[in-house]
């Protein structure tokens, strides 16, 4: 379970593979993974926000320049855990 990884100078967040929409050229139609990391679709129930938050922890937050709410999905639909999160 690919909960966050580096692309870049940035972090990424692997939020949520859920998504309201069904964008013709979207990866999740054809593919597991995004050009940056393996394996983003949660196979059972995504992670918790203290689960995110916790791996979150592992890392040197002030080493990126940016960190960056994505997903397999659309971030958005756990708004309230980006927001949790990002305090
Ligand atoms: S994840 Fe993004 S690109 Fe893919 S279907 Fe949803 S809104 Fe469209």
């Amino acid at each position: 379970m690919t909960i966050t990884y580096e692309y870049g100078d940035n972090l990424y967040i692997n939020v949520t593979n859920r998504c309201p929409n069904a964008c013709d050229f979207c990866l999740r139609n054809n593919s597991t993974g995004s050009l940056y990391a393996d394996n983003l679709w949660y196979e059972g129930a995504e992670p918790t926000k203290e689960e995110i938050l916790a791996d979150l922890k592992k890392r040197d937050l002030n080493s990126y320049a940016e960190i960056v709410f994505c997903g397999y999905g659309e971030p958005a639909c756990r708004w309230d855990d980006m927001l949790w999160l990002a305090a």
